[in-house]
């Protein structure tokens, strides 16, 4: 089996398994309990805690540990509008986000349109980039809340996240962050107020994410119960969870360099296998290498999956739901159905190998260049 499906969720680190063994087998007891093993599992989170802020490298904040960055971005968006409730600041009711936000984002801010929020979703160039012009037109004092993702999950594409933050803080407003696909792969730009973060995306455990707040900026609870994480997000923290995404975001801050330097010489090696038929989906002088989305005309992506079953890979044309809708981000680029269809996702990253990837390839430009003759 061939996996190139980093962007999905990656493989565990045997650094993160081994941090974690104890914490799974015999040292259970509650961290937030009193006695001293429950102190031990406390002091065990805490040096989580410190390797995660250490690796977002970002000043004037803290993390806190959430569910998964699906629970982060929530209580981002969510929380940040029950502040401006709480604190009257009626007249900040609208929010801008951007069409090609993972729906971690665009479901949760269409919920805050249904209850009563003025929102804006911002179209893309056919590059995925947003136009930073257009924003600042729609920028005023009404905006409460800017969300723009750092490196999408689809496509691959960055946005200048520093200068939309300067933009977003120039009329007053927060702004948020999905660094999910960006953090410990590249620098966590400079700039936003509330930055979503997930562990398995760095070789860490599933259902583990953080919200690392600005001082001043965290959000309302949205989870209310025992009063943990300094009474902002309740509930008993898992140490085997925090300690193993501790030990991955030590790892891939430590690892930076080397993991995007492979993940470039990866991208060029599988572009130079796949051959000349394929197009990028998205802007190539702005993206992170290790997301390959590419599409080739006439091909239904959904029988190279069918076909090469020994492959993960991910198609362009379904959600994660396997609705079979195109992707709304390939929609935001500008692609018709036929192009959408035509694409697929190669994600790899630092446990890829050269020799595995370019067999992938070759084997995908074989299956693709098959269908031509049937279509023929
Ligand atoms: N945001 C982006 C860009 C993602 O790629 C993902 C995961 O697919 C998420 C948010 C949600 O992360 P989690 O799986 O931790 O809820």
């Amino acid at each position: 089996m061939t996996y190139l499906d980093y962007q999905a969720t990656t493989p565990i680190a045997p650094e993160v398994e081994q941090a974690m063994a104890p914490w799974i087998a015999d040292r259970f007891a509650n961290p937030h309990s009193p006695s001293r093993w429950g102190n031990e599992a406390e002091a065990a989170i805490e040096v989580a805690r410190k390797r995660i802020e250490k690796a977002v490298d970002l000043r004037g904040g803290r993390i806190a540990f959430t569910g998964s960055a699906t629970e982060a971005l929530n209580w981002a968006l969510k929380g940040t509008v029950e502040n401006a409730r709480a604190t009257r600041q009626d007249g900040r009711n609208r929010v801008i986000t951007v069409a090609t936000e993972h729906a971690a984002v665009l479901d949760t801010c269409e919920w805050l349109a249904e209850q009563g929020i003025d929102l804006t979703i911002l179209p893309v160039d056919r590059e995925g980039r947003l136009d930073l012009d257009l924003l600042a037109r729609e920028l005023d004092d009404r905006v409460l809340m800017v969300a723009v993702m750092m490196v999408n999950n689809e496509i691959g594409v960055t946005q200048a996240i520093s200068a939309i933050s300067r933009m977003a803080h120039g009329v007053g407003a927060i702004m948020v962050c999905d660094a999910v696909q960006a953090f410990g792969r590249v620098e966590i730009c400079e700039g936003p107020d509330l930055v979503a973060l997930s562990a398995h995306k760095i070789h860490g455990p599933k259902a583990i994410g953080a919200l690392w707040m600005r001082k001043g900026k965290e959000p309302a609870p949205l989870i209310h119960g025992g009063g943990q994480e300094l009474g902002l997000r309740s509930g008993t923290l898992s140490p085997a969870l925090c300690v193993g995404f501790g030990a991955a975001a030590k790892l891939a801050a430590e690892r930076m360099t080397k993991d995007y330097d492979l993940v470039q010489r990866l991208s060029a090696a599988a572009k130079h296998a796949l051959g000349p038929d394929w197009i990028i989906n998205g802007s190539t002088a702005h993206r992170y290498p290790g997301n390959l989305s590419i599409r080739r005309d006439g091909i239904d992506a959904a029988r190279l999956l069918a076909d090469l079953r020994d492959m993960a890979f991910s198609l362009g044309s379904a959600c994660a739901s396997g609705s079979g809708r195109p992707s709304h981000v390939l929609r935001a680029i500008g692609l018709d159905y036929r192009e959408a269809r035509s694409s697929i996702r190669l994600g790899f990253g630092r446990y890829t190998t050269q020799q595995d990837l370019v067999a992938a390839c070759k084997q995908l430009a074989t299956a693709a260049k098959a269908q031509e003759h049937l279509v023929a």
